[in-house]
């Protein structure tokens, strides 16, 4: 099976996203930026330009901006200082969305007035998720369209929507199957690897980072195939995508503590490398992060594809709000419902909470998920992170304090 270790460094972890970005970049095709896990991105390849997700920059610190409000978060600050000090890739447009927190929507605003020669797009999400919701954000994204049309230049091509229809879904439907590979058996697939494998698909979806992600997947169907697991495996992930653990799934026991890690849009990649230093300085290489539940993993990710039959942008719009539901939205009390279940049937010992720095939705939340960790018997650790994990000494000793405490019990 292909397998990458973990870099050594987080600077080459952070060479080799450059790298991949320069590729686009000299592919000469049409950028569009994008920042919110749930864009469309079927929408921006049948119009022919390739969707980039903007990640946190490192050597970029988040300086103190004069134009953003007080109130936005420090992933917002990094990407306007990256922006401000001419770091960005060469964009066709970029997208902001608005109804989900006031740090993207005061982003937004600013950076069309500071930027008046980008083009700034705007897909602004339904609060609730109910057929008039599907309705509205249907309308929007087929103005979106039409504005792709009238200000870029290129037009909605049908046949280049079938096909970024069906490499999303087959990419989705690969990294499904590996996230639910991982909680039957978390040592089946580094969570590195795993994380690695969806932001290079996120950075830059093409047809070579769907037959790597593929390949594993094949892999590891395999692999479960022969300890005769894959129907469990699938009923998970059917149910998953469902937004339910099916009353069937029986987790085995193990002697490793089974760790679920939560949060919002942090950088999966970087907090499972980090993750992988702290538990390689406690002498706990065995140990493996079981279930993810971060925006871009998890929920990026577990959405239902548009059916090819129907209207292109009901389609979408139906597939956006079967993701399941950011901090950012309406319904916290579902959300407890699902994580008390992840809790009970998926054998969970030990919760990492993730928090970016100033993020309001993410902060809201934790609370009642500590209570509810809590309740369970679940021990947690909350972890606030920068974008640019600019303090990582303090971060590794964090979780490593933690998985020490984790196995002690
Ligand atoms: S990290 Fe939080 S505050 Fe920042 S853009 Fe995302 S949801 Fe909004």
């Amino acid at each position: 099976m292909v397998q990458m270790s973990t870099p050594l460094t987080y600077d080459a972890l952070i060479a080799a996203r450059h790298q991949e970005v320069q590729e686009l970049i000299a592919a000469e095709h049409g950028l569009i930026g994008y920042i919110y896990p749930h864009a469309p991105l079927e929408l921006f390849l049948a119009h022919d330009f390739t969707p980039i997700l903007l990640w946190a920059e490192p050597k970029i610190p988040s300086a103190y901006e004069a134009s953003l409000q007080t109130f936005c978060c420090a992933y917002s600050r990094n990407l306007f200082s990256q922006r401000s000090k001419e770091h960005m890739p060469p964009l066709n447009a970029i997208l902001f969305p608005g109804g989900t927190c006031d740090s993207l929507q005061n982003l937004g605003d600013v950076w069309r007035a500071r930027f008046p020669d980008d083009t700034v797009l705007r897909l602004t999400y339904p609060v609730a998720n109910d057929d008039m919701a599907v309705t509205y954000l249907a309308e929007e994204l087929r103005d979106l369209s039409n504005h792709l049309e009238v200000i870029l230049g290129k037009r909605f091509v049908m046949e280049l929507y079938q096909k970024a229809v069906a490499l999303i879904a087959e990419f989705k439907a690969a990294a499904q199957f590996i996230a639910v590979a991982r909680i039957i058996r978390p040592s089946i697939y580094p969570y590195f690897e795993y994380a690695r494998l969806i932001r290079k698909f996120l950075t830059a979806p093409s047809l070579n980072s769907l037959t790597e992600i593929e390949s594993v997947a094949t892999h590891l169907q395999n692999e479960l195939r022969k300890e005769q697991c894959l129907p469990t495996t699938e009923a998970l992930r059917h149910g998953l995508l469902a937004g339910h653990i099916p009353d069937q799934i029986e987790i085995q026991s193990t002697d490793e503590p089974r760790i679920m890690i939560i949060g919002g849009m942090v950088d999966s990649e970087g907090v499972a490398f980090h993750f992988d230093n702290a538990k390689a300085n406690a002498d706990l290489e065995d140990l493996e992060i079981a279930f993810d539940l971060l925006s871009f993993t998890y929920r990026t990710t577990f959405t239902k594809a548009p059916n090819l039959h129907f209207d292109p942008f009901t389609e979408m719009a139906q597939s956006i709000l079967s993701a399941p539901a950011e901090a950012t939205q309406e319904g916290l009390p579902s959300r407890l419902t699902f994580l008390r279940r992840v809790f009970e049937k998926l054998k969970i010992d030990g919760l990492i909470i993730c928090e970016q720095s100033f993020c309001d939705p993410d902060q809201f939340e934790v609370p009642d998920t500590l209570k509810l960790a809590e309740q369970k018997k679940v021990l947690s650790v909350r972890v606030p992170l920068d974008p640019e994990f600019s303090d990582r000494a303090r971060l590794e000793g964090r979780i490593q304090s933690f998985l020490e405490t984790l196995t002690a019990r």
